[in-house]
């Protein structure tokens, strides 16, 4: 979705440049009222959680990250710089708010658009944190520009500083094999990226997602006590933040598909007739539910067919 988003912002820069350069080329046109610009969403942003006092979201494109402010230091998250210069941007955004130390920088879960980029941080002595299963991965394959863990999670570890306390719960196999649920105990927020989306079906073909495993994740993040989601992508209408309730509902949409295919597959329906067939207009308000309930019916399919 958010190569999409940028995509969008690309061929809306494109367009403008090619009317600036066309426009030098030619006479100027007889002057008209000129239409009203529709307001372009800078580049990157920060805003405050609500409710809190040292609990921020930075956003860049179309990927967000939380970070904390203590007196002690900073604890942030995924540095969302995959071949673009966002940690520049969010450490210049921490600075503006704290000049105290950036001390964890913590991964959601190994995938490199969350990840990637983090160097800077490392630079200024920011300790790595991830799941183990991420330092494995990061390990073996080597990214470009991806940090390699200082610190890993098994189960779970806790992140005290300056009167803040993070947990790092890992709740089993999801959206990837080392996806961490952070949770800020007093402020009752969760952050968790890429498989509990605000209004949101799963992304494409649901690549990397353990399938049932997920649903039985989404039940233990559910009975966890907090109030407050931070996504890893802002929702429809750049919605930043979500409530239990949009789990609830996600944990729903999953059940319902998987309801769905595995009766399509036991009446013997092909790949193309269940993607064609089945319809959850329950959720079909939900932006991204054209393009990608027919590779989300693919991912259920296979596990109904063939058990993988
Ligand atoms: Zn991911």
């Amino acid at each position: 979705m958010s190569r999409k988003t940028l995509t969008g912002i690309g061929a809306a820069l494109a367009t403008v440049a090619f009317a600036a350069a066309a426009q030098a080329q030619t006479p100027a046109p007889p002057a008209a009222p000129a239409a009203p610009a529709a307001p372009a969403q800078p580049p990157y942003a920060t805003t405050k959680v609500q409710g809190t006092d040292n609990v921020y979201i930075f956003r860049y494109g179309g990927h967000q990250s939380m970070f904390i402010v203590t007196p002690a230091g900073v604890i942030a998250t995924d540095p969302i710089g995959e071949r673009r210069p966002a940690a520049k941007a969010y450490i210049e955004e921490i600075q503006k708010i704290t000049k105290a130390p950036i001390r964890y920088v913590i991964y959601s879960h190994s995938h490199y658009d969350h990840i990637a980029g983090g160097q800077p941080f490392k630079d200024l002595g920011a300790v790595f944190v991830a799941h183990r299963n991420a330092q494995k991965r990061i390990a073996a394959l080597k990214p470009a520009d991806v940090v390699v863990p200082d610190q890993v999670v098994d189960g779970k570890k806790v992140i005290s500083l300056g009167g803040t306390t993070l947990e790092l719960n890992y709740v089993g196999l999801n959206h990837s094999d080392s996806t961490l649920v952070m949770r800020l105990l007093k402020e009752k927020i969760i952050f968790t990226v890429d498989w509990i989306p605000v209004k949101g079906i799963q992304f494409r073909g649901m690549a990397d997602t353990y399938v049932p495993d997920i649903e039985e994740s989404l039940k233990k993040v559910i009975a966890m006590e907090w109030e407050t989601l931070i996504p890893g992508h802002p929702g429809p209408g750049g919605v930043q933040t979500g409530t239990k309730e949009d789990a609830k509902n996600e944990l729903a949409y999953l059940q319902d598909l998987s309801a769905a295919v595995k009766k399509a597959v036991d009446e013997g329906k092909s790949y193309a007739d269940a993607q064609k067939e089945i319809k959850l207009p329950k959720y079909e308000s939900w932006p991204n539910y054209g393009p990608f309930l027919p590779m989300n019916i693919e991912r259920y399919y296979d596990f109904w067919n063939r058990g993988i």
